[in-house]
């Protein structure tokens, strides 16, 4: 087990003091949680962005020297121009031959064949027919997902921070990166190339849409290939999901492994600050400081 480094927890408590939460600010940092249905939460620091104002994360008492962390893309990782619509348009248009164009399905958070179903309900397809479509409608986003490599690097980039994080952690001993995401696995597979980020992914135990159209069903599944593919077992709070939207924070809590939501999608930081999640960021362009929050305690140096 490697220690908490108290000391270091302490002086960002006193550093940050004035941000906190009254609540929090009277809690002695040695305080038993509140939440008794939580045990293993000893501490209660707070981290934030150079941006924003400060957010709770938890430590654990037990933290061990293993993180593997969950990434979402969409939001997360990257910005897309309208061509991360399109494609769903396209694909739609290709099987049903209608043009769904302004059906307004919001897509934050969902996983592509839910969004494909969601569509195909506002073009007023009944849902066995759309069930029975969806696999064609799935193949069609696939291959409209990969003619349109260009038109997303063209339209689209990689948020701030975003790279060097990814290559600070790829860099830190017992963190493992992959990705869950609602993206079918083709398309994860495309939208992560764009930019080169798949380069520091684990992608043989990412979870994607094509496991399930349910994103809450989805920590499990990766945790399963990473203990069939890599033969690591992680407990829940050596586990991170990283994510940009209220269904983000949903799919980890239900598996009880921890969230760090960023404000880079379509939630603005204080949509997100009152969620309850374990760390919340403006965007990841505090590398430092999110390193810090993701990495083990030992590897995150101060803390
Ligand atoms: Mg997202």
């Amino acid at each position: 087990m490697v220690p908490v480094d108290h000391e270091a927890e302490r002086e960002n408590r006193r550093e940050h003091s004035d941000q906190c939460p009254s609540h929090a600010r009277n809690r002695s940092p040695r305080s038993p949680p509140a939440d008794a249905s939580a045990p293993h939460i000893s501490e209660q620091v707070y981290q934030h962005s150079s941006r924003a104002a400060a957010a709770p994360i938890r430590l654990a008492r037990h933290m061990g020297d293993r993180r593997l962390i969950l990434w979402d893309i969409d939001g997360t990782l990257v910005r897309w121009g309208p061509v991360g619509r399109g494609v769903f348009d396209r694909a739609v248009s290709d099987v049903l031959s209608v043009d769904p164009d302004g059906h307004g399905v919001s897509m934050g958070g969902k996983t592509d064949p839910q969004i494909a179903l969601e569509i195909m309900r506002t073009l007023d397809v009944p849902d066995d027919e759309a069930t029975r479509a969806l696999p064609k409608v799935l193949s069609a986003l696939e291959r409209a997902t990969s003619a349109a490599f260009e038109e997303f690097r063209a339209t689209g980039s990689a948020h701030p921070g975003v790279a060097d994080v990814l290559a600070r952690l790829h860099q830190t001993p017992g963190v493992r990166q992959t990705v869950l995401t609602g993206n079918i696995a083709p398309n994860m597979r495309v939208k992560l190339a764009v930019f080169g980020l798949d380069s520091w992914m684990d992608l043989e135990i990412a979870a994607t849409g094509s496991d399930s159209a349910d994103r809450r069903a989805l920590v499990p599944v990766a945790l399963a290939r990473a203990q069939e593919v890599r033969g690591i077992r992680y407990a829940p709070d050596e586990v991170w999901v990283v994510g940009d939207t209220p269904r983000d924070l949903e799919c980890a809590r239900v598996a009880s492994v921890r969230c760090a939501l960023v404000a880079t999608g379509q939630n603005p930081y204080g949509a997100l600050a009152g969620l309850g999640a374990d760390a919340v960021f403006t965007d990841l362009s505090d590398v430092e400081a999110v390193v810090r929050v993701l990495s083990p305690v030992a590897a995150g140096g101060s803390g």
